[in-house]
């Protein structure tokens, strides 16, 4: 485990959203960066790299994508402390990754710019056998 691939900033769907996002956060309901985290990993460069991916992605709501040569592991779950009515609800005291996040550079109506995306334990499985075995 590395680092996260992006910065979250606050107040998803907040009803005290940062001056600069209020009215997108707004209307971003349920609040996208919310929905889930992910996390650089070391990229695999080994049949056994990719063996270990499959361990993982087996596990239900994971993820790996690629973006500008990098690997990262999502896991697709909704924050605790994200309610739709309230927004975020430990608003004032939510971790810093939230506090950084900027909805100007944020997931709302742009289209993930992934390089590769594996959805399934499946689809890293083709893969995987096509890069090694062709
Ligand atoms: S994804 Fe963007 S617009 Fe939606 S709640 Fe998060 S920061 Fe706000
Ligand atoms: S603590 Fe949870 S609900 Fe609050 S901003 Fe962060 S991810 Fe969203």
């Amino acid at each position: 485990m590395r680092k996260t691939d992006r910065t979250k900033r606050p107040a998803p769907g907040s009803r005290k959203p940062a001056r600069d996002n209020q009215a997108q956060c707004a209307k971003c309901v349920p609040a996208k960066c919310c929905m889930y985290f992910s996390i650089e990993v070391d990229k695999p460069l080994k049949e056994s790299d990719f063996d270990d991916f499959l361990w993982m992605i087996a596990h239900r709501d994971v993820e790996f994508y690629t973006k500008r040569r990098k690997w990262y592991l999502m896991v697709k779950t909704p924050c605790r402390f994200y309610e739709p009515a309230r927004g975020c609800i430990i608003y004032p005291s939510r971790p810093r990754i939230c506090r950084l996040h900027h909805a100007d550079e944020c997931e709302f109506d742009e289209a993930y710019d992934f390089d590769l995306h594996f959805h399934s334990y499946e689809e890293l499985e083709r893969y995987t056998r096509k890069r090694f075995h062709g």
